[in-house]
């Protein structure tokens, strides 16, 4: 074989695993006693997983904090700063800044990445240049997925319609959406229609910006369920952020719900950006500004979640470490039981992965070796200390290793 990774524990029960590669695959799997392989690697007692997915961000506008500077840190100001620019950033700068994002997300083990690209009569598809640029550039190391993103909307921009035709032509993957972006839900429906016509015809999947507000009102992610059904496009529809939600009554959203497990609908919940970024209008108590996740998981709807954004107008922090993430989801969303804690381990992996209808998903016989070894030794640990990446494998070759190592000086001791 080609690669031998010994001394590792599975990442479901943690018992003891050893796992051979072969052409990129993964060829063989045991508790102990695999035959030596041209590589061998230690895993030195710690989590060998598949790796990461990241199904939400937006790498176009990553680490450009303070200028311009968002000083309500509402969305609609962060909307209209981006709207000043978007048109006149040079690509090798998008791209530039877009790479030292990447590099942080492939050094914590992010080997996919779906992000959002602004496509309406301001940036046109200048930003999508930028970042088909940047995914050429970065094939061999990391999946990226596009998707045309009309923030403008397209009720009320028809223009934008015509450019989100033409991003799909010219390398965007996913048709994206805001409908909550349009005037009220009248309009929010025909930005739905126009999303699933431009879907069945390039015979794509969709993931929407859905219901990003604090304001009740918006319940758009009932249309999109609703249009999701009729059209067949179960389990190919993703919906991320989705906070109104948690500005909804009870019996609104358990009806919601419902429609969304009907549709198989993906959540995906950006809990870092929106406990930001919501609420900001409110006197206590204070709106979570995250949709129901505890609610949507006992319905068994599929939830994951995403960075979104990394310092910049929208946000100030972010680490592209999907632990981090799934930390920050778990304390916003209550999840301290020991099954919800995996399902917060699992949100960036095996949840993501559903989402973005990856086959043969796993550390399992017969998949691409796309995995991360994690110095830690349960989904706790993971969590909690957000610990060493030791190897990032990717179609069974180690891309990246790290080893932070702290030394106590003597009188410590
Ligand atoms: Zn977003």
């Amino acid at each position: 074989m080609d690669l031998v990774i010994r001394n590792g524990i599975d990442d479901i029960h943690y018992q003891p695993i050893e796992v051979g590669i072969q052409d990129g695959k993964i060829q063989a799997i045991a508790g102990e006693g695999l035959p030596s392989g041209a590589q061998e690697i230690d895993a030195g007692g710690g989590i060998v997983s598949p790796a990461f997915l990241d199904p939400h961000f937006h790498l176009e506008n990553a680490l450009i904090w303070r200028d311009p500077l968002n000083t309500s840190g509402t969305l609609a100001e962060a909307i209209e700063l981006y709207a000043r620019i978007k048109r006149e950033m040079p690509l090798e700068d998008i791209v530039e800044r877009g790479a030292r994002a990447l590099r942080l997300a492939i050094g914590n083990g992010t080997l996919w990445m779906r992000s959002h690209v602004d496509i309406d009569q301001v940036g046109r598809l200048h930003l999508l240049e930028g970042v088909v640029e940047l995914r050429r550039r970065f094939a061999n190391l990391i999946d990226i997925q596009l998707i045309a993103f009309p923030q403008l909307g397209m009720a009320r921009n028809p223009e934008a319609v015509d450019y989100m035709w033409q991003a799909m032509e010219r390398g965007a993957d996913v048709v994206g959406g805001m409908p909550h972006g349009e005037r009220d839900m009248e309009d929010a429906a025909r930005h739905i229609e126009i999303a699933f016509e431009i879907a069945r015809h390039f015979d794509a999947d969709i993931d929407m910006h859905v219901d990003e507000t604090d304001d009740p009102y918006w319940h758009s992610l009932e249309l999109l369920a609703e249009k999701t059904i009729e059209a067949g496009w179960q389990g190919r529809v993703t919906a991320g952020h989705c906070c109104s939600m948690s500005a909804w009554d009870d019996g609104m959203a358990g009806r919601i719900i419902e429609k969304v497990k009907q549709a198989d609908l993906h959540i995906v919940t950006n809990a870092p950006v929106n406990l930001m970024i919501q609420g900001r209008k409110d006197r206590h108590p204070q709106r979570r500004g995250i949709p129901r996740v505890k609610e949507l998981l006992e319905a068994g709807v599929n939830v994951s979640c995403g960075q979104d954004d990394l310092q910049n107008m929208f946000y100030p922090f972010g680490s592209m470490d999907m632990l981090d993430v799934a930390n920050m989801v778990a304390h916003a969303a209550h999840l301290s039981s020991p099954e919800q804690i995996q399902s917060a381990f699992d949100m960036p992996r095996y949840n993501a992965a559903r989402g973005r209808r990856l086959q043969n998903y796993g550390v399992k016989v017969g998949a691409e070796a796309n995995l991360v070894v994690l110095a830690a030794s349960s989904d706790i640990e993971a969590l909690s200390r957000r610990p060493d990446r030791r190897f990032v494998i990717r179609k069974g070759k180690v891309l990246v290793e790290t080893r932070t190592e702290r030394r106590w000086s003597p009188e410590a001791q």
